[in-house]
């Protein structure tokens, strides 16, 4: 065919912009996709964060990218942009809280925000973005790097530790006592906050201080009964029986015990049994916990385990991110942690609650009733072995085809296809788990990328289908006709009013969805409301 049959507005090859489109822009593999809406890059930033490299980018040109993008934001609405940092974070949508802190210590920064009210907007909002002790430690190290310390700022960390109840400050200062060279005495000492009663002031003293013998001897009043009481006993703690009443009495977070009790099976049933584990905290020690013998068989504390791995009530309000999961899902199944020496024979039963737990850990979707083809793509810079996704053992193509299982199991008219230059069915079953998805994808594509063929091939083979989901980086170069195109012409064909979901797996700029067809939407990879609103947008109920 001729060359100049790939140029126009109906069909234009993938590395020429179409013509009378002014807003495409080239992506980093030479084809030209839509510019993405500056709210949504912020929320691809916040929610997915650039602390890996991509295929095309190294994470520090993808950091100063999404600071453009949130230098742009703050400039168009500073208001907007701390309302949706705070959102993202609260909600849990997030991969990891790193970005929305990142983020939220800019606001507050002068570098770039001139506007005072804004930088105490921001400071106000602190305990709602910095909920933890590690929270704050990380905000700080930010903070410290982008501005220092100036009034707004000191009084916004002040507010940290006055406004917390004695209890759960106690609770944080003991469990993140440093984290990353910031240490919880060094935030004290510069914050200065006045401590409101004698309780505060007693826990200020013992961050700052510690404690000597004689005040072990005779605690403060108001510490007696309190975590910081419970750590100092079992730091002095002379068997393991004692350690164990310290940490059922005082409920002792497990970064409080003495590193040697961390291989007894009987302290670990303790710190399951007080309740004093959190869900995170339990999730990432389930490899540890097995090899010591803890977790064997169908014992009481197995079933403990896969109970609190399948309630959804405490999944939700643990904050427990899908993506945790599906690295501690694979990571438990493959009996060895990614670091270190640890090796473990994993438990089935345990294997199967965290299979549940990946779909209990997204927001509930209302499955849409309408035909869907989810298209991954596994080219080769989804599966590039330098684009794992926020330092795990996870790479973008893994996390695109875990993500379209959440959609495959909810809605009952589904094709699963990849793609990279051809397209080809998956090959995925609804029953598969994580680790199985994982392991089939990975045999699957490498090669050059072309988005639009989804769509082609769903037309030339007459296929009825109602919304394209694709899940992708946006580097596509290597086809004939754009995407956007391409949903036109299987839309005429067909007589079918088709919608076409983008789920942007890397946060870049980039987008194949055409920003004034209202049939076509991005989201963002890994979003814990992503199958929901695929879902919502497919049944047109927004
Ligand atoms: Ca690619």
């Amino acid at each position: 065919m001729s060359v100049y049959r790939n140029y126009g507005q109906k069909q234009t090859h993938q590395q020429i912009p179409v013509p009378g489109r002014t807003d495409q822009v080239e992506n980093r593999a030479g084809g030209y996709v839509f510019k993405l809406d500056l709210w949504k890059q912020l929320d691809r930033f916040l929610i997915l964060g650039n602390e890996a490299n991509s295929y095309y980018a190294n994470k520090e040109e993808l950091m100063f990218e999404n600071v453009k993008c949130l230098a742009a934001c703050v400039d168009a609405d500073p208001q907007r942009t701390i309302a949706r940092i705070v959102e993202v974070s609260d909600a849990g949508l997030a991969i990891k809280n790193e970005p929305a802190l990142f983020a939220l210590a800019f606001c507050a920064a002068p570098i770039h925000n001139p506007d005072n009210a804004t930088r105490k907007l921001a400071m106000d909002v602190l305990p709602q973005v910095a909920r933890t002790g590690t929270h704050l430690l990380h905000f700080v190290a930010y903070l410290d790097n982008l501005a220092g310390w100036g009034r707004v700022r000191q009084t916004g960390v002040q507010k940290w530790f006055t406004e917390k109840k004695p209890a759960d400050l106690a609770y944080q200062v003991v469990k993140y006592q440093s984290r990353d060279q910031w240490a919880m005495a060094d935030v004290l000492r510069l914050a200065r906050p006045t401590p409101p009663d004698a309780v505060y002031d007693a826990i200020f003293k013992w961050v700052v201080d510690g404690w000597e013998d004689e005040t072990f001897a005779a605690p403060p009043e108001g510490l007696v009964d309190s975590v910081i009481y419970g750590f100092e006993l079992a730091k002095r703690a002379p068997t393991e029986a004692e350690v164990i009443d310290a940490v059922v009495k005082y409920r002792l977070p497990w970064e409080a015990l003495p590193t040697q009790h961390l291989k007894s099976p009987e302290v670990w049933a303790a710190l399951l049994s007080s309740g004093a584990l959190p869900l995170t905290a339990m999730l990432r020690n389930l490899g540890r916990m097995t090899s010591i013998g803890l977790l064997e068989g169908s014992t009481a504390i197995v079933e403990l385990v896969t109970a609190r791995l399948v309630n959804q009530e405490y999944i939700q309000k643990s904050r427990l991110h899908p993506f945790a999961v599906l690295v501690g899902a694979t990571t438990y199944a493959a009996g060895k942690g990614v670091r270190g020496s640890l090796t473990w024979s994993p438990n089935v039963k345990i294997n199967a609650a965290l299979n549940e737990t990946f779909y209990l850990a997204f927001q509930n979707v209302v499955p849409a009733g309408k035909r869907f083809m989810l298209c991954l793509d596994v080219s080769g810079s989804m599966s590039w072995e330098g684009s794992l996704i926020n330092n795990t053992h996870i790479h973008a193509r893994e996390a695109a085809a875990a993500m379209a299982m959440v959609t495959f199991r909810t809605e009952p008219e589904t094709h699963v296809m990849a793609f990279s230059r051809r397209l080809h069915e998956a090959d995925l079953k609804r029953d598969d788990d994580l680790d199985t998805v994982v392991h089939k994808i990975n045999r699957m594509g490498a090669g050059g990328t072309d988005c639009s063929l989804p769509m082609v091939v769903a037309k030339n083979d007459r296929k009825a289908i109602d919304t394209f989901v694709v899940y992708t980086d946006n580097e596509t170069w290597a086809g004939n006709i754009h995407p956007f195109q391409a949903l036109k012409q299987y839309r005429d064909a067909m007589g079918i009013d088709a919608r076409l979901i983008v789920v942007g797996m890397v946060a870049t700029q980039f987008s194949i969805a055409d920003p004034t067809d209202g049939g076509m939407l991005d989201v963002v990879g890994f979003d814990t409301s992503a199958p929901k609103l695929i879902s919502d947008f497919a049944g047109e109920r927004f």
